[in-house]
């Protein structure tokens, strides 16, 4: 029986509510002796707010604050669990911890009560995943999408595939083990129109990946271009504020400077580097070579120009280094001055006018960005967002193609089978079903302690 795990469940900083969470058998009772309502909140009706008042280890009342039980199994642990709502003071709530620890719960570590609901079977591990990629979600469609699969969208498409994979199996053996009933034998078209379907169904979820990917981490995205191009100006402008300084004077950047930047619906982890130029002392050079190393790891180069000046060396050495991205487009500068450059002079099938000062051009850049890195998908939880469960998803692919091609090449049958099950095998990894205990351990990790 697992023992009573506590923890403050929200932020370090003062605000205007803050949680106290415990989970266990016997909770409410252990947090009664701290918290007092009218009744004895051991008593306390199921998941029914009530008022009380919370004392410290001294018997001090330090708040007066809502308590909750919610009994087992209907609560987030599977648990019985209780959660003090209280004015979000830091020291007040540590407080508060430090009695119930005192009353004898024991401080959780992270992710102890997503762990706790993952064990007793109220999630599947790429909910209890989706639990800290909701969290984490740094744009309104990343938490849609993680929404999404904690509501069970990534179970509910593995789910047949495993289960697909199994009657194989079980069917299989049975004629094996039983070659006395008269279990009717498998056929090749049988075994290789199961094999078909699960293999399908592992690619399409598998394509979905580099979306997700986007949709979860942003995209590398890097600006490239001569001193004063205007490159800090356009990453204050796309950030809402000064992130970087900005003056005229050439060579002010003088390192990379990464900033996450919202444009429409995606998020650019974006570089601003030291302007790429001949290398006027051992700093700026370093700088430069960082400029270049950035744009060859970066996913998108946005080359900015100043088009009021004509082009120069300079900026031909940040259009090669652009070119180094899977993905480039040229951002003509300083629209609102005479143009020097004209937008065909630029050798990139994108290429927009704008200006960093008046923020002119810069709202074609959403639609254009959303086509390239999130398309149409619906962020609904079907989009495959964490590395992890990719490896495992195509670990499981690479299974069925060799179970596909074995039986091609007239493999026994069992020969083949050794492969679905390693495939069943990385499905359950996926889903928790089969996943070794350092995997667990290393998930769960990632969370914050109190949930
Ligand atoms: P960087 O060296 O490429 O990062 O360039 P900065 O962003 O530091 O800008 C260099 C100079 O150009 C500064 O004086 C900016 O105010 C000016 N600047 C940047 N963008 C524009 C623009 O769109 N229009 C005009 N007129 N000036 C700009």
């Amino acid at each position: 029986m697992s023992d009573i795990i506590a923890a403050i469940a929200t932020g370090r900083a003062p605000c205007a509510i803050g949680i106290l969470r415990l989970s266990g058998p016997g909770c409410a009772a252990l947090t009664g002796s701290v918290f007092t309502p009218k009744q004895p909140f051991a008593d306390a009706p199921d998941r029914r707010l009530v008022l009380g008042l919370l004392h410290d280890r001294q018997g001090r009342v330090i708040d007066e604050c809502l308590g909750v039980v919610c009994r087992a199994p209907h609560s987030y642990t599977g648990e019985e669990t209780v959660e003090l709502q209280c004015h979000g003071s830091p020291a007040m709530l540590a407080a508060g911890l430090e009695s119930l620890l005192a009353a004898g719960a024991r401080q959780a570590g992270p992710g102890e009560f997503t762990r706790r609901a993952f064990l007793n079977g109220k999630l599947d591990l790429t909910q209890a995943e989706a639990v800290v990629d909701l969290i984490d979600a740094e744009t309104a469609d990343a938490a849609a999408n993680a929404a999404g699969q904690l509501g069970g969208a990534l179970k509910r498409a593995i789910g047949p595939v495993y289960d697909g994979l199994t009657d194989l199996c079980s069917h299989f053996h049975a004629v094996l083990d039983y070659p006395d009933e008269d279990i009717e034998d498998f056929g090749a078209a049988e075994l290789s129109g199961a094999l078909d379907r699960a293999g399908a169904a592992l690619r399409e979820l598998l394509a979905t990946y580099e979306k997700g990917r986007h949709l979860r981490q942003g995209v590398r995205a890097v600006l490239l271009g001569k001193p004063n191009a205007g490159k800090s100006s356009l990453l204050n402008r796309l950030a809402g504020y000064d992130r970087v300084i900005v003056t005229d004077i050439a060579g002010t950047t003088r390192d990379t400077v990464e900033e996450p930047v919202r444009v429409g619906r995606v998020l650019l982890r974006l570089t601003d580097t030291a302007g790429i130029r001949e290398a006027g002392d051992a700093i700026e050079a370093l700088g430069v070579a960082r400029s270049e190393q950035a744009a060859r790891e970066a996913e998108l180069a946005l080359f900015v120009c100043d088009a009021s000046q004509p082009l120069t060396d300079e900026d031909r050495r940040a259009i090669e280094a652009a070119k180094c991205a899977p993905r480039s487009l040229a951002l003509c500068n300083k629209s609102d001055l005479p143009a020097a450059v004209s937008p065909d002079e630029l050798p990139f099938d994108t290429v927009l006018t704008v200006s960093a000062r008046t923020g002119a051009g810069l709202d074609a850049l959403p639609a254009l960005l959303e086509g390239w890195f999130l398309g149409e998908n619906a962020c609904d939880g079907s989009l495959l967002t964490n590395p992890r469960q990719f490896g495992a998803l195509d670990r499981a692919s690479r299974a069925i193609e060799r179970a596909k091609t074995g039986l091609c090449l007239g493999v026994t049958p069992d020969a083949v089978l050794t492969d679905v099950e390693e495939a069943m095998a990385a499905l359950g990894e996926v889903t928790g079903r089969t996943v070794r205990e350092d995997i667990t351990n290393r998930i769960f990790e990632r969370f914050c302690v109190g949930k």
